[in-house]
């Protein structure tokens, strides 16, 4: 029996939502009095496994092939499907990326399983040994906690940035068991002929220690300058509300909120943002809060470490000039 983490990397590099499953998925395991095992699909991508022991896996079985070099649907999901009938894990942990989303439904069906999409939390229950997967539903309305008690393994895709870190042990060993996948090419039905990085996508608004949002509350395109540079100033990012990215202020890489990205960073600063429900969702568990609304009672003022109440327009010149001088 053990916990699975699907550890995702692209181009050789380990997915951050795979260490932050690592983390979750210990104290899972731990519960349950069962080993984690991290698994890594790719091509020549064994060098990673070290980083998944440190961060809280026993074992990392390591699936290798030339035709896994690239993510492919049937690829991952054949690799994944034939060691995971074999294995029998008890719960299998996917992160909610792109590839995630496509690859935890897919094998679900395959392990004739159901999938929980998109969780927020995940717990033990006590005394049935459930996994508890929780996610938002009825449009972030209400918490869903849903359980799949007739069925093994449990599954569920996950958000990144809703699970912090672990922090790396250099001491922690583990096993590693590299296995040579046996897959045809006629068993993969789709080619990728190239890959085309888009520039947006050096803007990962999950990593950043500072960010610097706005919401409708800003007004225009062109107000959107004003954070960009307190946030230039602070070595951070600009992030923004879904009403912000709809009017086209922004991309949609910026933002922030149940649709958009899950972020922790020390300092979120929210500027003309009502604080709506789908928004907190995404940026509540950041280390310090600060909102400059001109409604004190705006939503966002109650969970603010600090809530500045006045207009951005005359709040945010004053900061910059201020940190300017500073
Ligand atoms: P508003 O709610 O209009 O708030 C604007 C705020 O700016 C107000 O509080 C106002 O007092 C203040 N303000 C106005 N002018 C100024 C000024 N000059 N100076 C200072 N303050 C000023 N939203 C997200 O953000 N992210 C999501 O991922 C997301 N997903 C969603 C998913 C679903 C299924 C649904 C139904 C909704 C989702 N939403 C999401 C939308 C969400 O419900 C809100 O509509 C949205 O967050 C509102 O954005 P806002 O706070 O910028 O705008």
């Amino acid at each position: 029996m053990s916990v699975w983490v699907i550890a995702e990397q692209r181009d050789g590099y380990l997915q951050k939502v795979a260490l932050e499953l690592l983390g979750k998925g210990r104290e899972l395991s731990e519960k349950l009095g069962v080993k984690l095992t991290a698994v890594l699909v790719g091509y020549e991508v064994e060098k990673l496994a070290n980083t998944l022991i440190k961060h809280g896996a026993d074992e990392v079985i390591v699936l290798e092939n030339i035709l896994l070099k690239n993510y492919t649907t049937d690829g991952y999901t054949n690799a994944i499907e034939k060691i995971a009938i074999e294995r029998k894990p008890e719960i299998i942990l996917i992160g909610a990326t792109n590839i995630g989303r496509d690859l935890g439904p897919r094998l679900a069906a395959r392990l004739k399983t159901g999938l929980t999409a998109d969780c927020t939390g995940l717990d033990i229950d006590e005394n049935t040994k459930n996994l508890l997967m929780t996610r938002p539903a009825f449009g972030g309305n209400l918490m869903a906690t849903i359980e799949c008690p007739n069925h093994r393994p449990q599954m569920a895709t996950v958000r990144p940035g809703v699970f912090p870190l672990p922090c790396p042990d250099d001491r922690r060993e583990g096993r590693i068991e590299k296995i040579d996948v046996k897959i045809k090419e006629e068993e993969i039905r789709t080619v990728v002929e190239k890959i085309v990085k888009s520039l947006d996508e050096k803007i990962d608004i999950t990593e950043a220690k500072v960010i610097v949002s706005g919401g409708r509350g800003i007004g225009n395109k062109e107000g959107f300058e004003m954070l960009k540079e307190l946030a230039h100033l602070l070595g951070g990012v600009v992030g923004a509300s879904r009403a912000a990215v709809d009017a086209g202020w922004i991309g949609k890489d910026h933002q922030v909120g149940q649709t958009g990205k899950t972020v922790r960073p020390k300092l979120y600063i929210a500027c003309g943002i009502s604080g709506a429900i789908q928004h907190l969702a995404g940026m509540q568990e950041s280390e310090y809060i600060i909102a400059i609304n001109k409604d004190e009672n705006a939503p966002i003022m109650s969970i603010a470490d600090l809530g500045i109440v006045g207009d951005v327009y005359k709040v945010l010149p004053e900061l910059i000039n201020e940190i300017k001088a500073y």
